[in-house]
C-alpha cells in the first residue's frame, strides 16, 4: 500500500462545501448562523427554540481504552463514525473539543482528527478558530485583576493573601510562569503576593463555558465561582467582586458553538477544549444540544479513557444536559493494547520502540485486560459499549482478530474502523454496529447521587471506575472536604485528578491494575463550573515545552498558508 498523504496534504485538496448548505444538514437556517470570516461560522443559541421536524436523535459518546502518550485516534474515529452514518444515508454531527494552543505547539500538533478522517479548515481550527479561547482568557484574567485591584484598594472583603485559589491564565506552554510574584515595585503597584499562570484549556471559566446551558446560566455560573476565602474561612465569589456581568459580556459569543464541517461535508461543531486530567475534557453541552435537535446522530468525545472522560460525560455533563447517551464508542489500537502488555514502554516525543510493529497477537491478547475494564466501566453506567478497533498502517489482521474474538466473547459488538486510510467508507461496518447498539433500550444511570457526601462520591469511582481498594485521605484532603461540606459544596459531583495513562493513579501500572489504594493529596472547588476535585497524583496546570516543541516546525508561506501543524 502506498503511504498515505499527510493530514495537510489531504486538507489542502479538499474543496469545502458551502457552510450554508451544511448548517442546513443541522437544520440550522442562516438566520441563526454567524459567519467568521471565511468556511466558519457560530450557532445562535436562539436556534434552540425553534422548532424542529426531527424525531429525537441518538446520542453517542466516543471513549477509548487507557491511551498511550500519543493518543488512540478518538477524535478521528468520531469523525470518521460520523462521516460513516453520512455514507449509510444519515445526518450525523460531530461534537468536538477545539484544541488547545499548548499540545499545538508543544508535542502532539494539530488535532482535527486525521489522514481522511479530518474536521476542516484544520488551520483555523487549530490555531485561534474564532477566539473563545482568547476570550475565556480575558474573562479568568479580568477576574484575577479584579482581586488584586480589590486588594489594593483595602481588602474590604477580608481576602487572606495566602488562601487565594484563582490564578491566571495563558494558552501557551510556558513553565517560567508557574509560580510569580505581583505587585513589586511601589506602593501604587499592588499588593505584593506570589500567585501563577495555568493554561486556559485549565481554567474554570473553561469548562463553566461547556457546562453552561444559556447566557442567564453562563452568568450565574461566574457570579458563583470562588476565587479565594477569607481568613474565617469563608469563600469570597466573582459575585463578591462585582466582576461576573463583564466576565459573562466577554464570553457571550463563545458561549455560541462553531461550525465547520468535516472533510467529507458533514457538519462539525467545535467548541471549548477543557483539560481531560483536572476538568472534565468534553466538548459543550450547546453544542450536543444543538446537535440534537437538529440531527439523527450526534457524536461527541470524552478526553483520554473510559475511567476519565467518559466517566466524566456521564456523571458531570450528562447530569447537567439531561441528555442520555445511547451507545459508547470505545476506541481501542493495537499498539496501546501492546503497551498494556507491560511489555512495552511508548514515550512522549520518543520513537515507538524497535519491534513494537512487528506481528504480535499474544502482546495483544496480554493487553486485553485493559479493553475488558472499559468495558466493564461503560457497562456500570447501563450504556451499550461498541469497541472500535482503529487501524493503523502497521497493524497485523492477526492482531485485530485477537481483539474481535475478546470482544464476540464478551458479547460486544466490534468491527475494525479504517477511516483514517478511507474517509467514512473505511468507518461503514463501525457506523451499522453503532446505529444496532444506540436502537437498543438504554438503562443508563448515574454512579452515585449527588446527597452522598463528597468523601463517598470519591470513594465510588476509585473503587467502582477504578478498580482500587479504597482511598487515601491527606491530612489537608480530608480538611478540604469537610470545609467544603461546611461551606454548602457537598451537593456537588467530583471529578477525580490523576493520570491517564493508567486506570489507576500510578502511571506506570499498566493493564487492569487491582490491589492498591489511591492517595487523595489535595482537594479543590470548582463552584462556578459545578465539582468539587480531587488531586491524586502530580497534576501539571501549566505544561513546559520540549527540547524540540512542535512550534520549530510551524511556519507560515508567502500565500499565507501555514505548514507544521501535522
Ligand atoms: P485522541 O483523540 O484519542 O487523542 P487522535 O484522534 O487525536 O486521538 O489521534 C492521535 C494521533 O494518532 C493523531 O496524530 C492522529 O492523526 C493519529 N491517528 C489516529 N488514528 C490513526 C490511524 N488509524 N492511522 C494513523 N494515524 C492515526
Ligand atoms: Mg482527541
Amino acid at each position: 500500500t502506498s503511504p498515505l498523504p499527510s493530514d495537510l496534504e489531504i486538507a489542502s485538496a479538499a474543496t469545502l462545501r458551502p457552510l450554508e448548505d451544511v448548517a442546513a444538514e443541522l437544520d440550522v437556517t442562516p438566520a441563526h448562523l454567524e459567519p467568521y470570516g471565511r468556511d466558519v461560522a457560530k450557532i445562535d443559541l436562539a436556534v434552540l427554540g425553534e422548532p424542529t421536524q426531527r424525531h429525537t436523535a441518538k446520542y453517542v459518546v466516543v471513549t477509548a481504552i487507557t491511551p498511550t502518550p500519543l493518543g488512540e485516534g478518538k477524535t478521528t474515529t468520531a469523525v470518521g463514525l460520523v462521516q460513516g452514518l453520512g455514507r449509510l444515508g444519515r445526518r450525523a454531527v460531530v461534537a468536538l473539543r477545539q484544541p488547545s494552543m499548548g499540545p499545538t505547539f508543544g508535542i502532539k500538533g494539530g488535532a482535527a482528527g486525521g489522514g481522511y478522517s479530518q474536521v476542516l479548515p484544520m488551520e483555523r481550527l487549530n490555531l485561534h478558530l474564532t477566539g473563545d479561547f482568547h476570550a475565556v482568557t480575558a474573562a479568568h484574567n479580568l477576574l484575577a485583576a479584579m482581586i488584586d485591584n480589590h486588594l489594593h484598594h483595602g481588602n474590604e472583603l477580608g481576602l487572606d493573601l495566602r488562601n487565594i485559589t484563582w490564578r491566571r491564565v495563558l494558552d501557551v506552554n510556558d513553565r517560567a510562569l508557574r509560580n510569580v510574584v505581583v505587585g513589586l515595585g511601589a506602593r501604587e503597584d499592588g499588593v505584593v503576593r506570589e500567585t501563577g499562570f495555568d493554561i486556559t484549556a485549565a481554567s474554570e471559566v473553561m469548562v463553566l463555558l461547556t457546562l453552561a446551558t444559556s447566557l442567564q446560566d453562563l452568568r450565574e455560573r461566574l457570579g458563583r465561582i470562588v476565587v479565594g476565602y477569607t481568613t474565617a474561612g469563608k469563600g469570597v465569589t466573582a459575585d463578591d467582586l462585582h466582576a461576573a456581568g463583564a466576565m459573562a459580556a466577554l464570553l457571550s459569543d463563545a458561549l455560541k458553538p462553531n461550525l465547520l464541517q468535516t472533510l467529507e461535508g458533514g457538519p462539525a461543531i467545535v467548541h471549548c477544549g477543557p483539560f481531560g486530567n483536572i476538568a472534565t475534557g468534553t466538548s459543550s453541552v450547546t453544542a450536543d444540544l444543538i446537535g440534537m435537535r437538529g440531527s439523527d446522530y450526534v457524536v461527541t468525545e470524552a478526553g483520554f479513557g473510559a475511567d476519565m472522560g467518559a466517566e466524566r460525560f456521564f456523571d458531570v455533563k450528562c447530569r447537567v444536559s439531561g441528555l442520555r447517551p445511547d451507545a459508547a464508542v470505545v476506541v481501542a489500537t493495537v499498539r496501546a493494547l501492546k503497551s498494556h502488555s507491560g511489555h512495552w514502554s511508548i514515550r512522549p516525543g520518543k520513537p515507538l520502540p524497535d519491534g513494537l510493529l512487528a506481528e504480535n497477537p499474544s502482546d495483544v491478547e496480554a493487553g486485553l485486560p485493559n479493553l475488558r475494564k472499559h468495558i466493564e466501566i461503560v457497562r456500570r453506567f447501563g450504556v451499550t459499549p461498541v469497541v472500535a478497533i482503529n487501524a493503523f498502517p502497521d497493524d497485523h489482521a492477526s492482531e485485530h482478530e485477537v481483539i474481535r474474538r475478546f470482544c464476540s466473547r464478551l458479547g460486544v459488538r466490534a468491527a475494525v474502523t479504517t477511516h483514517v486510510a478511507d474517509g467514512g467508507a473505511g468507518a461503514r461496518e463501525l457506523a451499522e454496529i453503532v446505529m444496532e447498539a444506540a436502537h437498543e433500550p438504554t438503562r443508563f444511570e448515574f454512579l452515585y447521587p449527588l446527597d452522598l457526601p463528597l468523601e463517598q462520591k470519591i470513594e465510588a469511582i476509585a473503587t467502582q471506575i477504578y478498580g482500587a481498594d479504597g482511598i487515601e485521605l491527606s491530612p489537608a484532603a480530608a480538611r478540604g472536604l469537610r470545609d467544603y461540606e461546611r461551606l454548602g459544596f457537598g451537593g456537588l459531583p467530583v471529578v477525580i485528578a490523576k493520570t491517564h495513562l493508567s486506570i489507576s493513579s500510578d502511571p506506570t501500572l499498566k493493564g487492569a491494575p487491582r490491589g492498591w489504594r489511591m492517595p487523595v493529596r489535595e482537594v479543590r472547588a470548582a463552584v462556578g463550573a459545578g465539582y468539587v476535585y480531587a488531586i491524586c497524583g502530580d497534576m501539571r496546570t501549566m505544561p513546559g515545552l520540549s527540547s524540540s516543541p512542535n512550534a520549530e516546525r510551524i511556519d507560515v508561506d508567502a500565500d499565507g498558508s501555514v505548514t507544521g501543524l501535522s
